[in-house]
């Protein structure tokens, strides 16, 4: 065990490190504040914030508008899974504006896009049989609505006591009032008087951080089962709705499920008539070597959300299928009532659709959950050989995603003073060593997700070989800068 890090980081050397840096990033910096309330940013309204304007994309790369090019190692905010430049993409999109710019889809009116797009979608996932697609603009829409729908559902069925969700800690289901409610982390809710009260959060699936000594990864999902169980009984099964869950949890640190974990989960939701959302914003579409998450882990959702790389992210669309258990009680219910009063102005926007149908169509050209297998290796193995470091605490991920958590010692417990990221101003007011870490991968050109003590990568799906290449050696140079920073 070596000295606490404080004492290490207080060090004249040190200082004289981030003075140093703090005079890099000044003599950089392009704009003194901005107008955005931007998201997910802290400090905005600070004058000498400094935000990195990206100007254009092609293939994995993007550059800032001092012409700066980065390798985009999450693809945008995973999902530009085509990378910054697919022309069939672009050419899809303005043959649909030449066409049709925009129709609606309310009152039985609709587009052809959308249309098409819902039987596609329909015969492309198969982890169980969906018996119909609603269009949102996003991913948070998509939970948003999972709600509606589950809550219409039970409501019909003369349920009207069966609304409570349970998520999981650390999941991020997006960030409207709902599914920041669900999602599980604590950002989304300080100040925001959130979680929504039918909301309840169950553990984390992480093993690494949260097994008991000597708990085998088979132990640790019985027991999450078992208290998954006793939340249900606690509360009454008669009051829980539904349960859901990322296939791997994205933004709380790239979490992988533990052996058997949904093995586990799934009956217990069965005996309780619970229904299982999927929320497969960041695993669908290729991302984990399989088509879906759901594929990959033997889950049988009764809804999935999907956004993100269903238009590899150049148009905003977000999608839920339901069962056609599901959807027969919608149907029949709106018909009684007059409605189904739920749609927003863009769902089943034509130009997103349009896109969306071209994305699918070359992701099954070009059967891209075998292209992400094929490369995946390199990129897990590549960073993997990294974990030795003194400053990584574990390295996890599964295809084309990977997380890195920094603790000192190697014990998820030991973890890194906050003051460590301070000086940085790139990632003002975010303190702690991944924003370190993500600022010498920004200087050596490329873009990692920082949060906290972790940063997270997803890139595109077209990433090269020679790319992967590019991006560990990049993340080498980063972690032997991190690593001097604690020596
Ligand atoms: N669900 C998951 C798993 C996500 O990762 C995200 C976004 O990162 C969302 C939902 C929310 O999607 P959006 O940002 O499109 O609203």
């Amino acid at each position: 065990v070596r000295a606490p890090v404080l004492a290490r980081w207080n060090s004249t050397e040190a200082s004289m490190q981030r003075e140093d840096a703090e005079t890099e990033l000044k003599n950089a910096k392009e704009f003194k504040g901005h107008d955005m309330l931007a998201p997910f940013t802290a400090g905005w309204q600070a004058s000498d914030t400094n935000p990195l304007v990206i100007e254009k994309s092609k293939g994995a790369y993007v550059w800032d508008i001092n012409g700066k090019k980065y390798l985009d190692s999450l693809a945008g905010l995973w999902c530009t899974a085509l990378g910054g430049s697919e022309p069939r993409l672009v050419a899809a999109a303005i043959a649909q504006l030449n066409t049709l710019p925009f129709y609606h889809s309310f009152w039985n009116r609709t587009t052809k896009p959308s249309l098409d797009l819902a039987k596609e979608l329909l015969n492309t996932f198969t982890a169980t049989k969906m018996g119909k697609a609603f269009f949102t603009n996003s991913g948070s829409e998509a939970n948003d609505t999972q709600v509606k729908l589950v809550w219409y559902y039970n409501n019909a069925l003369g349920r009207p006591n069966k609304k409570k969700f349970i998520a999981r800690e650390k999941s991020y289901h997006g960030s409207t009032l709902i599914s920041a409610s669900l999602s599980g982390l604590p950002a989304l809710h300080q100040k925001f008087d959130l979680p929504a009260p039918f909301v309840l959060h169950t553990d984390c699936p992480h093993y690494w951080r949260y097994h008991l000594p000597g708990e085998s990864e088979e132990e640790f999902s019985t027991r999450l089962a078992n208290n998954l169980e006793n939340l249900i009984l606690k509360e009454g099964p008669e009051t829980i709705a539904a349960f859901i869950a990322e296939p791997v949890m994205g933004a709380g640190g790239v979490i992988p499920p533990p052996a058997t974990y949904f093995d586990k989960i799934q009956p217990i939701l069965k005996k309780y008539d619970i229904l299982f959302i999927a929320d497969e914003v960041i695993c669908a579409f290729g991302r984990l070597g399989t088509m879906f998450g759901c594929d990959k882990y033997g889950m049988k959702p009764d809804l999935v959300s999907m956004a993100k790389a269903l238009s590899s992210a150049y148009m905003p669309i977000g999608a839920v299928l339901v069962s056609p258990e599901i959807s027969d009680v919608i149907d029949s219910q709106s018909n009684k009532l007059g409605v189904f009063s739920h749609g927003f102005t863009y769902s089943g926007h034509p130009v997103s659709c349009a896109v969306a149908l071209e994305a699918l169509k070359i992701y099954k050209e070009r059967n891209i959950a075998e292209v992400v297998q094929r490369i995946s290796p390199k990129f897990q193995n590549g960073l993997k050989a990294f974990s030795d470091s003194p400053i990584i605490g574990e390295i996890r991920g599964t295809g084309l995603i990977l997380g890195t958590e920094f603790t000192d010692n190697k014990s998820p417990n030991d973890v890194f003073p906050p003051e460590w990221g301070k000086f940085h101003l790139s990632f003002a007011f975010i303190f702690c060593i991944g924003a370190y870490f993500g600022a010498q991968c920004q200087k050596h050109g490329m873009l990692v997700r920082v949060a906290g003590d972790s940063i997270m990568m997803s890139p595109p799906f077209i990433i090269t070989p020679e790319e992967v290449d590019e991006l560990i050696s990049i993340y080498g140079k980063a972690l032997k800068a991190t690593e001097e920073r604690v020596k």
